[in-house]
């Protein structure tokens, strides 16, 4: 078994990442920098003010027992930071929406800390073996990327 995460639990990934061109990936100096995304209904999910090095947020509606918060999801994979217009505790699990029209992430599978990891497709073909995941507890940092229905690269901790 290929060792894929080091002592803090922080990405690493195999030597040969690919995506197909469609992705829009760039992957720099172990860095993977998400471009676009898109829920199932095809709205391109990164979006805003380049408020990241100059890149554009993933821009999503995480739904809560009561009411909604708009969360910007920082576009570097592994990168647990985000910003929210109300704040959110820790543990909590929230619904992810479209903030175009409203419809919920799908389920990719359980994460190990009990809560739904979701995904978002990668490519405008919205094929979801190409996709991007992410936990559903607010605080959990888990966070993969599927190439051809593989893992290529997981964020863990
Ligand atoms: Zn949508
Ligand atoms: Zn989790």
């Amino acid at each position: 078994m290929e060792e894929r995460f080091d002592k803090e639990g922080r990405l690493i990934f195999p030597k040969s990442v690919t995506f197909p061109a469609k992705a829009k990936v760039v992957v720099k100096e172990k860095k993977i920098l998400i471009t676009q995304v898109y829920c199932k209904n095809g709205h391109n999910l990164v979006r805003g003010e380049e408020i990241w090095n100059g890149n554009r947020a993933i821009n999503l509606i995480a739904k809560r027992k009561k009411g909604k918060v708009m969360v910007s999801l920082s576009p570097y994979q592994g990168d647990n930071r985000k910003v929210m217009d109300e704040s959110m505790k820790k543990g909590e699990i929230v619904t992810f929406l479209c903030p175009e029209c409203g419809v919920e992430l799908e389920v990719f599978s359980p994460c190990k800390c009990g809560a739904d990891i979701v995904y978002m497709y990668l490519t405008e073909e919205l094929d979801a073996r190409d996709s991007i995941c992410i936990c559903s507890r607010y605080g959990c940092r888990y966070s993969c990327l599927t190439s051809g229905g593989k893992i290529v690269s997981e964020f863990a901790v």
